[in-house]
C-alpha cells in the first residue's frame, strides 16, 4: 500500500466505517496460565482439535511461511484451525500450497510462541523474563524499570535527537504499519533485510532497466538459471511453472551453479561454476553476442543508452569465453553454446534474475550485466522474456511524518577525505533506504557513528541468526540500553529484549491489502482467520496502544528542547501543534478499515476481498476452471505480457549502460571485472556456501515441527574424497571454522560439490533453548560467516568467506 506523508500534517483519508471484521471464535480453552520467568510455554490442549464434531467455515487468507503471499483457504471448526487448503482464485499462486504453506497451521499451535507482554528481568541476553500487562509492558517502555532504561530518559538525555532510536523491520505485508510508527516517531535510522538479503538484484536491475522486473517462464523457449535453486530454495508457484509448463513442453534449461542441486537434475545442462565469478561468464556470454552479431540492433537502436560504450568495454578487454573459462571453469565452447543458443530463442528467453541473497562482492556489477544481456536481445517486455506486467492501483492513506528540529540525520559515516572517484561513505558507495545492516552494527560496535543511538524496536526479524558474524549481533545487543522486539516467537534475538510484545500469527491478523503486479494482475488481501490466541495482538493494536502511552510524554521532550514547536505553541496553541506529533494518529483505525478504504474505488471489491481473499476488475468474467488443477486467470488478450513496447521503466527511458554518476562514488560506471574477483582458497581451506531448504524460510519457521519431521537438522556439505582423506563420514561430528567464529554440524559427504568448497543450509542452530525443536538443530551459517560487504550498497556478501574443517 502507498502511504502519502505530509510533513507535520495529519489529513485523515476517507475511510469507510464498515468493518470486515474476520470470524470471532472463541479460544478460552487454549488459553494457557503458565508464566514464568523464562519465555512462557504454555500448554494447548490439541484434544479440542478434533475434526468432524462442528460447522465448518472457510476464511480466505494468505500464507506468510516464505515471502510468496500465497492465497489459501483455512478450515475452521469450533473456534480451531483444522486445515489449510489452497486458494484457486489467485493468479499469482495457481491453486498451489507447498510444504511450508500446508505446516503454516502450525504456527498458531506452536506451544513455544510468545504469548504475553514480557518484561526482562535477569541480564542481558540471559532469556529471563517476567509476564506483564500490556499496560505494564508499554509503561517498560515508557519509563524503564531497575534494568534498562525508558524512551523518556533516553530522548531526554540526547535533547529529542529521534534518531537515537534505531527501527528494523523483516519482510512482511505489516511492515508498512511498523515503518508508520518509525516515520511518526520521526527517527532517521530504518534498517530492513534488503541488505542482507536482495539488495543487489534489485538495486542492480533497477538502475538498469528501471526495475526489477519478473520473468515469462511459462512462455520462455531458454531459460539460464545461474545460483538460483528453484527446485529447492523457494518452491513457489512460479517454480511449477519452470518445471512443469517449461522444462514439461520442452523449453531448456541451463543451471550454472557450483553444486550439484536439485535444479541441476532438472535442468538440461548443468555446468559448475567457480564461486563468485558469474560476473566473467555473463561478460562472455556479452563478448559472444557482439563479437558474432547476435544482438537485437532494431531493439538496442530504440532503447538503450550508451551501447557503443559498453560494446567497447567488452571487446578492448577481450572478454572471450577462453578468458572467462579460466576464471569460471566453465569451458570456452560451453560459453559459445549457451550464448548462441540464447539468441536463438530469443526474445523468448531469460537469464532468470533470481530472488537470492547477494553472494559476492561484485554482485552488484553482475546484476547489471545480466539486465544488459537481456535486453541485447530484445527479452525485455515481451512474452517469454522479462515483463514488467501491471499493478492494480489502490487508494492511498495519509500517514504522519512530524518534523523534529533535534533529529539527526542517518547515521552514516562519511568519507571525508573522498575525493572525486572515491566513495562518499566509508564503507559502501550509496545508502539505500533500507540501509547496510552490516555498516551500521559495525560502526555502532565502535563507537564511529556520528551521535549515540541508543534504542531499538525490532519487529519481525531475527538478526542473531540472518546478519553475518553472530557474535557481533550479540554485543550490538547487549550494549543497546533498550530493545523492544515484536515477534511471534522467543528467537535469539527476541533473549537480548528489554522488553517483548507478543504479536499473534499471520493466520490471527488482517494484514494491509496488497496489490501483486504482474502479467495477471490482482489483488489480495490477508483476512484473520480465528481470533489471536493468548494475549497476542496484531501489530497495529500493538502500535495502536503503545503510541497511545508514549505519545504525550515524548511531546513534552520535543516542547522542552524544540523551538520550532515553541515557537508554534505561541503562535496557535499547544493543542493544535500537538496534533502534527500525535503518534497515535496512524493507528487509530482499524486494519479492516483501511484495506476497505484501499479499495473503495472498485464495487464489490472490499466483499469479494472478505469472502474469497481476491479481486481484480472482470474477474467473474475472466476466471475459468479448466480442469481440475488448472485456471484462466485473465483471457491470452488480456495477459500484459507488454506495456511499455519495449522501454525500460528507467528515467530515461532506455537501459543504462554507462552510470556516470556511479563513478563519481568510486562504483565502476559500466560492468567489468577486476581482478580482486578471482575466486581464491588457500591450500587447506574451503570457500563456505550457504543457501536456502525447501522446507524452511530461513529461520522464521525453524521451530515448526511438521517441517522439522522432513528435515530436523542441517549437516555440512563436504566432498567426498576430501571427506575420505579427512576420514570424516556420513553423520560424524563436524567442526567449521573461521576468523569469524565456529559452529559444529554433522556431516554429509557427497561428490556433489568440488573439493574446494563446502556448503550448509541456512537457517539452523538457534541458540533460544525457549525453542524445543530449533534449539541447536544443526550449524548457524552467520556464526562463521565473516561480515564482508560488497562496496556498493554495503550488502553482507555471504560467499566471501574461506573456511577450515575438522573431524571432532
Ligand atoms: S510458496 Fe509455500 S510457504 Fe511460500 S507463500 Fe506459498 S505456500 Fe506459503
Amino acid at each position: 500500500m502507498q502511504v502519502e506523508i505530509s510533513r507535520r500534517k495529519f489529513l485523515q483519508g476517507t475511510v469507510a466505517m464498515t468493518v470486515l471484521g474476520g470470524t470471532a471464535l472463541s479460544t478460552t480453552n487454549l488459553f494457557s496460565s503458565v508464566h514464568t520467568a523464562k519465555p512462557v510455554t504454555g500448554d494447548i490442549n490439541f484434544g479440542t482439535t478434533k475434526t468432524g464434531t462442528g460447522k465448518i467455515t472457510q476464511v480466505a487468507t494468505l500464507c506468510e511461511m516464505c515471502v510468496n503471499k500465497c492465497a489459501a483457504f483455512a478450515s475452521v471448526e469450533n473456534g480451531i484451525i483444522t486445515k489449510l487448503n489452497p486458494n484457486p482464485l489467485f493468479p499469482k499462486s495457481k491453486n498451489m500450497l507447498c510444504p511450508r504453506g500446508n505446516a503454516g497451521i502450525q504456527s498458531i499451535y506452536d506451544p513455544d510462541r510468545l504469548k504475553y507482554p514480557m518484561v526482562r528481568v535477569g541480564e542481558k541476553g540471559e532469556g529471563k523474563f517476567k509476564r506483564v500487562t500490556w499496560g505494564e509492558a508499554y509503561e517498560a517502555i515508557l519509563n524503564g524499570t531497575d534494568k534498562f532504561p525508558g524512551m523518556k530518559k533516553i530522548l531526554d538525555e540526547e535533547k529529542d535527537n529521534r534518531s537515537s532510536f534505531l527501527f528494523c523491520a523483516g519482510e512482511g505485508m505489516a511492515e508498512h504499519t511498523f515503518k508508520q510508527f518509525y516515520q511518526a516517531f520521526g527517527s532517521a535510522n530504518w534498517l530492513n533485510h534488503a541488505s542482507i538479503c536482495l539488495q543487489t538484484v534489485s538495486s542492480g536491475y533497477g538502475v538498469t532497466l528501471g526495475t526489477y522486473p519478473q520473468s515469462d517462464l511459462e512462455n520462455a523457449e531458454y531459460i539460464i538459471m545461474a545460483g538460483a535453486n528453484r527446485a529447492e530454495a523457494i518452491v513457489t508457484p512460479d517454480s511449477m511453472d519452470l518445471f512443469k509448463r517449461t522444462k514439461g513442453r520442452g523449453a531448456k534449461l541451463i543451471c550454472i551453479d557450483p553444486r550439484f542441486t536439485n535444479t541441476a537434475i532438472k535442468s538440461d545442462k548443468w555446468l559448475a561454476i567457480n564461486p563468485g565469478t558469474d560476473l566473467a561468464f555473463v561478460l562472455a556470454l556479452t563478448y559472444v553476442t557482439l563479437t558474432e552479431e547476435l544482438e537485437n540492433k532494431e531493439y538496442i537502436e530504440k532503447h538503450f543508452n550508451n551501447y557503443e560504450q559498453y560494446k567497447e568495454s567488452i571487446l578492448t578487454n577481450k572478454y572471450t569465453p577462453q578468458w572467462a573459462e579460466k576464471i569460471t571453469g566453465i569451458k570456452a565452447k560451453e560459453i559459445y553454446t549457451i550464448a548462441r543458443e540464447f539468441a536463438q530463442a530469443a526474445p523468448k528467453a531469460v537469464y532468470y534474475p533470481g530472488r537470492r541473497s547477494t553472494f559476492s562482492k561484485n554482485d552488484f556489477q553482475l546484476r547489471r550485466a545480466m539486465a544488459i544481456f537481456q535486453a541485447l536481445h530484445g527479452a525485455i517486455d515481451c512474452k517469454g522474456g522479462l515483463v514488467f506486467g501491471k499493478k492494480i492501483p489502490l487508494k492511498s492513506h495519509e500517514g504522519l511524518a512530524p518534523l523534529y528540529e533535534r533529529s539527526e540525520a542517518r547515521a552514516v559515516v562519511k568519507n571525508t577525505n573522498a575525493k572525486v572517484g572515491e566513495a562518499g561513505y566509508d564503507d559502501c558507495a550509496v545508502v539505500s533506504g533500507g540501509g547496510s545492516w552490516l555498516s551500521w552494527r559495525n560502526h555502532y560496535l565502535t563507537d564511529t557513528h556520528p551521535y549515540k543511538v541508543r534504542g531499538m524496536f525490532c519487529y519481525k526479524h531475527n538478526p542473531m541468526m540472518n546478519m553475518p558474524n553472530t557474535a557481533k549481533t550479540a554485543q550490538m545487543l547487549k550494549k543497546m540500553e533498550l530493545v523492544v522486539t515484536i515477534d511471534t516467537m522467543p528467537s535469539d534475538t527476541v533473549m537480548y529484549a528489554d522488553v517483548v510484545l507478543p504479536e499473534c500469527t499471520y493466520l490471527e491478523r488482517t494484514d494491509p491489502v496488497k496489490t501483486f503486479g504482474g502479467v495477471e494482475p490482482s489483488i489480495a488481501v490477508r483476512n484473520k482467520v480465528v481470533e489471536p490466541l493468548y494475549e497476542s495482538k496484531p501489530v497495529m493494536e500493538i502500535l495502536n496502544g503503545l503510541t497511545k502511552k508514549i505519545s504525550k510524554p515524548l511531546f513534552e521532550i520535543t516542547k522542552a528542547y524544540d523551538e520550532d514547536v515553541q515557537e508554534e505553541i505561541e503562535d496557535s496553541s499547544e493543542e493544535e501543534v500537538y496534533s502534527e506529533f500525535d503518534l497515535n494518529l496512524p493507528f487509530k483505525h482499524t486494519q479492516e478499515e483501511l484495506n476497505h478504504h484501499a479499495v473503495s474505488m472498485y464495487e464489490g471489491a472490499a466483499e469479494k476481498l472478505h469472502k474469497d481473499g481476491v479481486f481484480y476488475p472482470d474477474m467473474d468474467k475472466y476466471f475459468k476452471e479448466l480442469s481440475i488443477n488448472e485456471h484462466q486467470y485473465y483471457p491470452e488478450n488480456k495477459k500484459a505480457y507488454s506495456v511499455r513496447g519495449g522501454a525500460p521503466k528507467t528515467p530515461s527511458g532506455k537501459v543504462e549502460c554507462n552510470i556516470k554518476s556511479f563513478a563519481q562514488k568510486g562504483v565502476d560506471p559500466m560492468p567489468i571485472w577486476r581482478d580482486e574477483y578471482n575466486f581464491v582458497v588457500p591450500n587447506g581451506k574451503f570457500k563456505l556456501l550457504t543457501g536456502r531448504h525447501a522446507q524452511f524460510t530461513q529461520s522464521g519457521t525453524a521451530n515448526n515441527v511438521m517441517l522439522r519431521d522432513l528435515m530436523p537438522e542441517n549437516f555440512i556439505w563436504i566432498n567426498k574424497r576430501v571427506a575420505k582423506e579427512k576420514n570424516i563420514k556420513f553423520a560424524d561430528i563436524v567442526e567449521v571454522s573461521s576468523e569469524t567464529g565456529k559452529v559444529q554440524l554433522k556431516a554429509y559427504p557427497t561428490e556433489k560439490i568440488a573439493p574446494n568448497q563446502v556448503f550448509f543450509i541456512h537457517g539452523f542452530g538457534e541458540e533460544s533453548d525457549a525453542l524445543t525443536w530449533a534449539y541447536k538443530n544443526g550449524g548457524n551459517d552467520n556464526t562463521v560467516i565473516s561480515d564482508g560487504m560488497e562496496p556498493v550498497y554495503g550488502a553482507a556478501a555471504m560467499h566471501e568467506t574461506n573456511v577450515e574443517i575438522r573431524k571432532v
